[in-house]
């Protein structure tokens, strides 16, 4: 989906969501990111345009406070996305119980051992420097929810996509169940909590 030119010159709300999860890819444990991002119309709400991006940020996925620095990580990649789309006023918004929007309307810093979220604050903070207005506002779950699951699957499409590697013929995964290699044809359903696929044998079982 692509916005038109004129409807980007307007105030765009942008939501995003951040994910991390440890995933086997291959014979190794690893922590993969991904994010969901959004953007849409401030009036009626209706989607202009969906994206979604690996979170490759070592530090980020190191970070101590992981689903924060997640999080925030996405916002970054949300309003550069933004700002690519020439974007130039946007209302973006988070979760009204959560840290991050005291963090970002600057009622609270983060704690001195945070050192990665501040970071990311600081970068969030300069990007919103090139746009001609941007606000933030606290999301408003119940009518947010459709949006909200829509962005999480992103994230998780994104996540799902690190987790293949290629021989010269074929692409694989390892399933999260009985960790065996086995080609993504030979998978079929995503059981709840997982992000991907079990492979063929653990459904049967
Ligand atoms: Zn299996």
């Amino acid at each position: 989906m692509k916005g038109n030119s004129s409807s980007l010159r307007v105030s765009l709300r942008l939501l995003s969501a951040g994910l991390v999860s440890e995933e086997v890819i291959k014979d190794d444990t690893k922590l993969v990111g991904g994010s969901g991002l959004s953007l849409c119309d401030s009036n009626d709400n209706s989607k202009k345009s969906e994206t979604n991006k690996a979170l490759r940020n070592h530090q980020v996925l190191l970070a101590a406070h992981l689903e924060e620095a997640a999080e925030l990580a996405a916002m970054i990649q949300g309003l550069s996305w933004a700002l690519k789309l020439v974007v130039k006023s946007i209302q973006f918004f988070c979760d009204d119980d959560s840290i991050i929007l005291d963090y970002v309307t600057d009622k609270v810093a983060p704690p001195n051992e945070s050192i990665v979220v501040a970071k990311l604050l600081k970068q969030l903070a300069l990007l919103q420097t090139s746009l001609t207005s941007c606000q933030t506002l606290p999301l408003q779950r119940s009518d947010d929810d459709i949006n909200s699951s829509s962005l999480i699957k992103l994230a998780r499409d994104a996540i799902a996509s690190q987790t293949t590697w290629h021989t010269n013929t074929e692409e694989y995964e390892t399933c999260p169940d009985c960790y065996a290699h086995v080609s993504p044809r030979h998978k079929l359903e995503v059981r709840s909590g997982y992000f991907h696929p079990i492979c063929f044998t653990c459904i049967r079982d």
